[in-house]
């Protein structure tokens, strides 16, 4: 079954029909795992490796972005390793689970640090989301991407609309910016992001010295 999906999915045109309404079916060309990267691919939920019957079945072929498929390599979900959310079966994409704290590096400096909340009623899940967190190496990718932001919102402090920034209107500010990132998304990294920083003291007051 392998073969018959490298040799006749991949690169008959009729298959190539099927493969890119399953890509195109990504609402705004999102990747469904991490919310963040464009779809350019097709992720075999059950690596075909190792789950040879289920790899031309349309529920185990996910539009993905580059970087989630390859990060996610072929991990095989089991006793020990849970399972990664699956975007066509999961209802957790639409509660809020992500939570990020800024905190201080050995450097001094801000950093972003993302984590699931606590789910004390459903371990289960809570297993399962760490696993779509780690698998996917969201907590490094997203901390990469929110030192972006922070360096934005420094960077905003010094124009000239910024300058007269007061401690309130900064977190006014980012407030503003979290709604606006995230929209209607559950669990978007920059609204949690910037939530983070409305809400850490060491930031605003300390690191940033507003007042
Ligand atoms: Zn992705």
């Amino acid at each position: 079954m392998t073969e018959l999906y490298d040799v006749q999915f991949t690169k008959r045109v009729g298959t190539r029909d099927i493969r890119d309404g399953i890509k195109n079916a990504a609402p705004n060309e999102l990747c469904p795992y991490c919310g963040e990267g464009r779809v350019t691919e097709l992720d075999h939920y059950l690596p075909k490796s190792l789950f040879a019957g289920t790899t031309v079945h349309p529920a185990n072929l996910v539009p993905s972005c580059h970087d989630c498929n390859f990060e996610k390599k072929a991990y095989q979900p089991g006793l020990t390793n849970p399972a990664v959310l699956h975007p066509y079966f999961d209802t957790a994409f639409t509660t809020n689970w992500l939570a990020a704290s800024v905190s201080e590096s050995s450097l001094h400096l801000p950093t972003v640090k993302f984590t699931v909340k606590h789910f004390g009623s459903d371990p289960d899940l809570e297993a399962r989301l760490n696993a779509h967190m780690d698998v996917f190496a969201l907590r490094r990718r997203f901390s990469v991407w929110a030192a972006q932001s922070l360096t934005n919102f420094e960077g905003y402090l010094r124009t000239a609309h910024g300058r007269s920034m007061t401690l309130n209107a900064a977190r006014d500010h980012l407030e503003r910016t979290a709604l606006q990132q995230s929209g209607e998304r559950a669990n978007s990294w920059e609204g949690a992001a910037h939530e983070a920083m409305r809400a850490s003291d060491w930031y605003l007051s300390g690191h940033l010295g507003l007042s």
